[in-house]
């Protein structure tokens, strides 16, 4: 349930609701919003009367949470969450815009494509150091050696990094190195991982599965926020689906109904949704469109001899132009990149 303060509550009477609802076992998750603080009470509420907590001094009102997702829902939290990211800030009205390749191969594979996506306009570079490949034969990713060259890379270059986890044993190492942690879509059920992911302190950047639906991507950034990190920005990657032209499906409509059942920021990744670089523009331009708040982009400057991606992977002139469409698109719809 949500318990509403009124817009002139003390800390005082807010304090004693927490303390009345965490004698009834709830959790509590305390959201100070511009003009009033929500309380989030998460628990069995079975032989509890609301009405007792309506009574309380400082309380406007309490709702009950139909949705299985309490706190990534927008009961709890109606505004947009706006997560900051490296001094720029994703789900307001910039559109941030992540690229790179899918795997560092080396520091001067990474170290040329950082320095044409950052001049491209990118605010964040991507990059795979731990790579879930559907071979185990295929190269697998260069792990920490490739961190300490992403670190650098965005250190010098002064942009946000982003990585993928696939691991419990790895999140102490990537957390050193990056400012968002991926979660790729085959992890996206992985329930420990997610648990562990809530008690970090930096965003987490997590893909949606490759059949799951939209109520379970919700859910598992719940996992994620019942853990208390709320800084998650969900990605609509594509989905399985029986067409073959795609690699997957890019579901673009996830988009307006993730950012109406949410306050999460959604970004949206063409270069998976779709596998094939003619596709890759054209859909980021209709995701920019439909609402994102970001895009992920794999760029590479020799995607024939890329060790994973290489065939959805834009080359940077590519990117750099479609950076301006997406202005231009960017500007029509009221928001800036
Ligand atoms: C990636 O970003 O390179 C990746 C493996 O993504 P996904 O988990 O969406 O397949
Ligand atoms: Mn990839």
């Amino acid at each position: 349930m949500v318990i509403v303060m009124r817009d002139n509550a003390t800390e005082q009477q807010i304090k004693n609701a927490e303390q009345r609802l965490e004698k009834c076992g709830f959790k509590i998750h305390r959201v100070d919003g511009v003009t009033r603080t929500i309380l989030g009470a998460i628990g069995d509420k079975r032989g509890i009367d609301m009405r007792e907590f309506e009574s309380l001094e400082g309380v406007y009102e309490v709702l009950r949470i139909t949705e299985p997702y309490k706190l990534a829902g927008r009961t709890f939290h109606p505004d947009n969450s706006v997560i900051p990211v490296n001094g720029s800030a994703i789900g307001g009205d910039e559109i941030i815009v992540m690229a790179g390749p899918c795997s560092i191969e080396s520091e001067e594979q990474l170290y040329t494509i950082a320095r044409e996506v950052k001049k491209a306009g990118a605010k964040v570079l991507r990059g795979g150091a731990f790579k879930p490949r559907s071979s185990p034969y295929s190269f697998q990713g260069l792990g920490e050696e490739g961190l300490v060259f992403l670190s650098q890379i965005t250190q010098e270059l002064q942009m946000g990094a982003v990585s993928e986890v696939m691991e419990i044993k790895q999140l102490d190492t990537i957390t050193r190195y990056v400012d968002i942690v991926q979660v790729g879509a085959r992890n996206m059920q992985n329930f420990a991982l997610l648990r562990e992911l809530g008690r970090i302190k930096k965003p987490v950047l997590l893909k949606r599965g490759l059949s799951a639906t939209i109520e379970e991507l919700l859910m598992a950034a719940e996992y994620i926020m019942s853990e208390g990190n709320y800084s998650v920005i969900l990605c609509e990657r594509g989905i399985r689906t029986f067409e073959n032209y795609t690699r997957n499906t890019m579901d673009l409509s996830a988009i307006p109904v993730v950012q109406s059942l949410s306050h999460l920021p959604i970004i949206a990744d063409p270069s998976h949704g779709t596998g094939r670089r003619d596709q890759v523009v054209p859909m980021a331009r209709a995701a920019v469109a439909a609402g994102a708040n970001g895009l992920i982009i794999e760029v590479h400057h020799d995607p024939d001899h890329a060790l994973s991606d290489g065939f959805q992977s834009l080359y940077p002139s590519q990117f750099q132009r479609m950076m301006e469409e997406i202005k231009t698109i960017a500007w029509a719809i009221g928001k800036t990149i």
